[in-house]
């Protein structure tokens, strides 16, 4: 993490013209703010705003600690993720954590990876500080499996490809596989699966496409630390998939998606969107 006190960088705000159409950040309140997938351009503005003038920053694991310079100085900075060996605090003290702080007339900033309503608990918390009567504001992000899939050269859509897209978590709370996704179902009506969180059960969720009738040739991409210097991305086939192959020195987090708009990735890829490398 850096070292604040020192750091060069100095909090970036907004220009006044900005800073006049944005919300205000009214002390005793909450902001669910997304932080994107990685990448610092990819903040809102609204995410850069309320982290200028926080009190205190509550962030997880999935944050680029860098956003963490755009905070005041002055600014608590608290991490509530998973570490690894330690495990990540329940989300009810994160909520009572948040509802203290809001109580003690702090502006609370609470900064998720990606969107705070995709797959990030962000309703849980805002659910939370609703029954606790907090008044709170939600400031979207760009969520990993659009963004993060774009900068991959992989569009969600393409009008030849695909008029639906399913963004699916392979487990439930517990981390098995969910018992709720209809495998048979997913299969026949989503011709493009952006998985989140499905890295450790990659092979399981290929083999479960498959026996509800999806090729074993039909392309799929994994794509690791999305928008970030460490971009991976791995074109494959959703058969390699179900033999984990093709995965070496893929760290999370990672995205699978299956479906035939990976096939469009060389070419977006080439025309030069992010300069991400190919494996
Ligand atoms: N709220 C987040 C998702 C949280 S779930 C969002 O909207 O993006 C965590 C999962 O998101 C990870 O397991 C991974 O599947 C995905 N993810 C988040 N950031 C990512 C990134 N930079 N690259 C690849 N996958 C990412």
């Amino acid at each position: 993490m850096p070292d604040h006190a020192s750091s060069s960088l100095a909090p970036v705000g907004l220009s006044p013209a900005l800073s006049r159409m944005m919300p205000a950040f009214t002390p005793g309140t909450v902001w669910l703010a997304g932080a994107g997938p990685g990448d610092l351009g990819l903040l809102t503005l609204q995410t850069v705003w309320g982290l200028a003038q926080a009190d205190v920053v509550f962030y997880d694991a999935l944050v680029n600690e860098d956003v963490l310079d755009l905070a005041r100085p002055e600014a608590e900075r608290a991490f509530v993720g998973k570490r690894a060996g330690c495990p990540s605090p329940k989300q009810s003290e994160i909520t009572a954590r948040l509802i203290a702080a809001a109580r003690a007339g702090k502006r609370v900033l609470r900064l998720k990876g990606g969107d705070p309503y995709v797959f990030g608990r962000g309703a849980e918390e805002a659910q939370g500080l609703a029954a606790a009567g907090v008044p709170f504001r939600v400031a979207p992000g760009i969520t990993a499996g659009i963004g993060g899939l774009a900068a991959a050269g992989i569009p969600v859509t393409h009008r030849d490809v695909n008029q639906s897209v399913t963004f699916l978590t392979a487990h439930d709370a517990s981390g098995a596989l969910s018992a709720r996704l209809d495998w048979a179902a997913l299969s026949a009506a989503s011709p493009v699966l952006v998985i989140y969180m499905g890295f450790r059960l990659m092979e399981v969720i290929a083999a479960k496409l498959m026996a509800a009738g999806r090729p074993a040739d039909e392309p799929a991409a994994i794509v690791s630390q999305a928008t970030t210097p460490r971009q991976r991305v791995v074109r494959t086939t959703l058969g390699r998939l179900a033999l984990r192959a093709d995965v070496e020195a893929l760290e999370p987090p990672v995205l699978i998606v299956v479906g035939g708009v990976v096939a469009l990735a060389p070419v977006l890829e080439a025309a030069g969107f992010s300069g991400a490398a190919s494996a």
